[in-house]
């Protein structure tokens, strides 16, 4: 039997906090449970958002929770060229295209229907307008290209194939086991923007795939992403892992911790005297469904 390979690959956009903790925990419990391996990858394909003192502070968070990973980290922004290459073989199938809608057309042009018609124009899982939008005019003035997965046709090309993933954890509503991937609700996805030549989406397929990873341990948050990322799969003849979905840390209001919220990061912890043991006994608090005390 070959060794299961699990990843952990928080975006080093700020410092961890306790959210992050409880996602790494579940990544560490779950490699051990069955003898798996993990592996640290920094998702820092954007350059605006990405720090390297907070690469730094993610290896160092992660070593004072005893959290130690495999072989050496993999920085997303080192492989452009396999995310390009990844494209080039989608972009061969002429199933990308190039877009010039910005924010302002696009809502503009949801605008217009939704009025026209009395009813909703639809969105895809994260909440923004599904594309394709009939009638929606590209923005001449606007230089820059976005490359988007023409989901029509790249639904065709597999043929109607019904896709699943195996899911070990839960989706929001309970999903589980063989679960039935939707990449239809997606619509026509960003693949690469002119400024970054590939999208979370490419990035973390090409990159699962890349490492061999066999299980993805991650937040529910990214639970209907899977579907995109299923149908990515299938057309790169990319291996599928198993998929386990934590729920997510909230505080008391119920919102999901974000550090642009002011949620407390480890080292605010660590520096307030807490040990490793205390971060621990409060991730077994959240997973057994305590909410966080806005003081934490
Ligand atoms: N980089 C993502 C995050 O920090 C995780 C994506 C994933 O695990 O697929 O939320």
């Amino acid at each position: 039997m070959t060794t299961p390979v699990f990843r952990f690959a928080p975006s080093p956009t700020g410092f961890l906090h306790l959210g992050h903790a409880l996602s790494a925990v579940s990544v560490w419990r779950a490699a051990e449970a069955v003898g798996g391996r993990v592996l640290l990858r920094i998702e820092d394909i954007d350059p605006a958002r990405s720090r390297p003192e907070h690469v730094a502070a993610i290896e160092e968070d992660l070593a004072w929770l005893g959290l130690r990973w495999d072989g050496e980290v993999r920085r997303q922004s080192n492989h452009m060229d396999d995310y390009a290459r990844a494209l080039m073989s989608l972009g061969d199938r002429s199933l990308v295209y190039p877009s010039r809608l910005t924010r302002a057309d696009i809502s503009e042009a949801v605008a217009r229907i939704e009025e026209a018609e009395g009813r909703p124009w639809p969105r895809d899982p994260d909440g923004a307008a599904r594309l394709p939008i009939p009638g929606a005019r590209e923005n001449e003035a606007e230089t820059r290209h976005a490359l988007r997965l023409d989901m029509a046709k790249a639904l065709r090309a597999i043929g109607g194939e019904r896709l699943v993933w195996r899911e070990e954890g839960a989706g929001p509503d309970g999903e589980t086991g063989d679960v039935a991937a939707r990449p239809d609700l997606w619509g026509d996805v960003i693949l690469a923007r002119k400024e970054t030549p590939t999208s979370y989406h490419l990035a973390v397929v090409v990159d699962d795939a890349a490492q061999g990873v066999t299980h993805v341990v991650r937040g529910q948050d990214m639970f209907h992403a899977t579907s995109a990322h299923r149908l990515l799969q299938r057309l790169l003849g990319l291996p599928a892992p198993v998929y386990r979905h934590h729920r997510l840390v909230s505080d008391a209001e119920g919102q999901k911790l974000a550090k642009s919220r002011g949620s407390t990061s480890l080292r605010d912890l660590r520096v307030a005297g807490w040990d490793r043991n205390d971060v621990l006994r409060a991730v077994d608090a959240l997973l057994k469904g305590d909410v966080l005390k806005s003081s934490a």
